[in-house]
């Protein structure tokens, strides 16, 4: 019997990569398409890769599209605040609800991201292309699988320490540069059912994205994140049901949704 393949929406705001000449240069299809080419290229069968944009009704993230949607890959920058809360919260429900979700670079200040961490997400921060090292500190994490230890990355902006977030569960990689700071650069989380990558090499002013070594660690981050079950819909009748012991008063199964409220009050 043939098993479906993994339904991966990669989201990017697609702002520089439209608007400024530089990144265009280094990304001529869009980060979005460059970072679906890459899983295409290593996931092959065992993905059906497509891709969404801020600018799309929706940002391209309607309830039908993230139902289908078993892992989101999410990269921001510029237009954190742009997306809007309604699809914040629906990303941040399907999370919740068993949808994997990789969280790349500067996205670690996007709105879904502050949303599940719960804390700032701030980082300390310099820009002066230097060479950052990102030493595998789980070297029998799926995520780790056949990437080189130290990944040596050239030219990249600075992310240190204190970053923002609470403990992960898992910690993969840890970054290292010549200002001696350093950075918990490759980390794992759960909310819910769901599973958490957040990875930070991944500067738009590099073409890191073509890079095999960062495609790797991208694909990794995806099928770890993948839902154990082959579809999208993981809370359902067939998981809790399993927990017949276990009964709500006044509710029969299907239990409801999780109810999640995140918006700051207005
Ligand atoms: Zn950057």
């Amino acid at each position: 019997m043939a098993v479906a393949a993994c339904r991966i929406k990669v989201w990017c705001e697609n702002v520089q990569d439209r608007e400024d000449e530089k990144v265009r240069a280094i990304y001529p299809d869009g980060m979005h398409n460059t970072i679906a080419d890459g899983l295409r290229e290593l996931l092959g069968e065992a993905a059906s890769v497509s891709t969404a944009t801020l600018h799309e009704p929706e940002h391209g993230l309607t309830q039908a599209v993230l139902d289908e949607t078993e892992v989101l890959v999410w990269w921001g920058h510029f237009a954190h605040e742009d997306v809007e809360w309604d699809v914040v919260e629906r990303v941040q429900s399907r999370v919740l609800n068993g949808m994997g979700l990789v969280v790349l670079h500067s996205a670690h200040l996007s709105r879904i991201f502050r949303t599940l961490m719960g804390t700032s997400c701030h980082v300390n921060w310099r820009d002066d292309d230097e060479e950052e090292l990102v030493w595998t500190v789980a070297p029998g994490h799926p995520i780790a699988e056949g990437i080189p230890h130290p990944i040596v990355i050239p030219e990249q902006e600075m992310y240190g320490e204190f970053f923002d977030i609470p403990a992960p569960e898992e910690l993969v990689f840890v970054s290292s540069f010549r200002g001696g700071e350093v950075f918990r650069s490759g980390c794992c989380f759960t909310r819910g059912l769901g599973r958490i990558f957040y990875f930070s090499p991944g500067h738009e002013m590099a073409p890191l994205y073509f890079d095999p070594v960062i495609r790797r660690v991208i694909a990794n981050g995806v099928t770890w994140a993948a839902p154990s079950t082959p579809s999208g819909a993981v809370r359902d009748d067939s998981y809790y049901g399993e927990l017949d012991w276990f009964r709500p008063s006044g509710v029969a199964p299907p239990w409801p949704p999780v109810e999640t409220r995140v918006r700051p009050p207005q």
